[in-house]
């Protein structure tokens, strides 16, 4: 068996000590004779790992008693739908427009509420965090949104948008759990789980209880209303047993590893070998603006396409995989998740240095 360093931006790496431990549970989870995966969710066994799962995410997150945690299906693109319809009263939401996740969600607002366009990076292909310090905010808006950490174009809000007493909405799915965050702040964070938590197949919701209708349009299905969802503890239905169960072992993972504080602090070593060898490098340039760049994604580009995928080639047989950058922005991009150690971002820069001395 040999590993590779993956920097994919998701499904992403998970950290060694979790898949060895559920690999070691596969046949017998705690003396029950069978898998996580081939258990009754109504069992006293699977009750236990949810809960758990819930208290720990509580715990690390710091989340006040007035949210409700959601382990929900339909990735975080269903989200972009449940949103709107869930949290209209209005019916107008404002929008930030910070990259492709944060445009498909304002598109799909739109079929349910008036959805305005408030900000934008597009005019620099999302290279950048537009100031967000006094934005025309909608008197009548319901919510504003924005999505946190812009996995394709490799950009994080560092300060939250001031939303003049708004509701504030955050797509947290690739940058969720890499450093400590007030949930107060917040009306909705959410996010898909395999960026930087877990397995794809779940998503994680946490919303404040008022937040959440008693009723909704008839139209909405039972699905994907909340209150269902909160009401039943998750349960309404089957939920994705066997990825919250490995979520929460990632839970138990970084409180071991110091918690959010931790790994904020290693996230910051990591990102700042690449970042740095990027700004002396004559080679490899970073794509975006220095004061809106993220922990997690790192795009770069050497300006030549053929040399990019001479790189993207060489750096896979060398065993450093998934590093070719999203089709929208081209080059490459190493996602740098927590579960990635930093000695795979030693060996990825020591291997950039190596190709920019032979290529040049
Ligand atoms: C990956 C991603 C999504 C889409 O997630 P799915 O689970 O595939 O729907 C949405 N937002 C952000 C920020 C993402 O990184």
């Amino acid at each position: 068996m040999s590993r590779v360093y993956n920097f994919s931006a998701g499904p992403a790496v998970l950290p060694e000590e979790v898949l060895k431990e559920a690999a070691a549970e596969m046949l017998d989870y705690k003396g029950t004779g069978m898998s996580v995966m081939e258990m009754s969710h109504r069992s006293k066994a699977y009750q236990d790992i949810i809960d758990e799962a819930e208290k720990d995410l509580r715990e690390l997150m710091n989340i006040p008693d007035n949210y409700k945690v959601l382990f929900l299906q339909g990735g975080a693109s269903l989200q972009f739908a449940m949103i709107p319809m869930n949290l209209k009263k209005n019916g107008v939401a404002d929008y930030i427009v910070t990259g492709q996740w944060a445009k498909k969600a304002y598109q799909e607002a739109q079929k349910y509420v008036k959805a305005n366009k408030i900000a934008t990076s597009e005019d620099k292909t999302f290279s950048y965090i537009p100031d967000c310090s006094d934005l025309p905010i909608s008197d009548d808006a319901d919510y504003v949104y924005i999505c946190e950490n812009n996995t394709i174009y490799g950009t994080k809000f560092h300060e939250l948008p001031n939303t003049k007493g708004k509701t504030l909405v955050a797509d947290v799915s690739s940058c969720f759990l890499s450093e400590p965050v007030d949930v107060s702040k917040y009306g909705v964070i959410y996010g898909g789980v395999q960026k930087n938590v877990g397995p794809a197949g779940v998503v994680i919701v946490i919303i404040r209880e008022d937040l959440i209708p008693e009723t909704v349009d008839d139209t909405v299905p039972t699905m994907m209303q909340y209150k269902i969802h909160a009401d039943n503890g998750s349960m309404y239905n089957t939920p994705p047993c066997y990825g919250i169960y490995i979520c929460g072992k990632v839970f138990k993972w970084i409180k071991k590893m110091g918690g959010l504080s931790a790994m904020k602090e290693l996230n910051e070593k990591k990102a700042k070998i690449l970042y740095d060898f990027l700004d002396q490098s004559k080679m490899f340039k970073g794509t975006v603006e220095p004061a809106s760049r993220s922990l997690m994604n790192v795009p770069f580009v050497t300006g030549d396409a053929d040399l990019d995928a001479k790189f993207v080639k060489e750096a896979k047989a060398a065993g450093f995989e998934n590093l070719k950058g999203h089709r929208s922005v081209g080059g490459m991009r190493a996602s740098i998740y927590n579960a990635m150690p930093i000695e795979g971002v030693q060996a990825l820069v020591e291997f950039m240095d190596k190709f920019e001395k032979e290529n040049s």
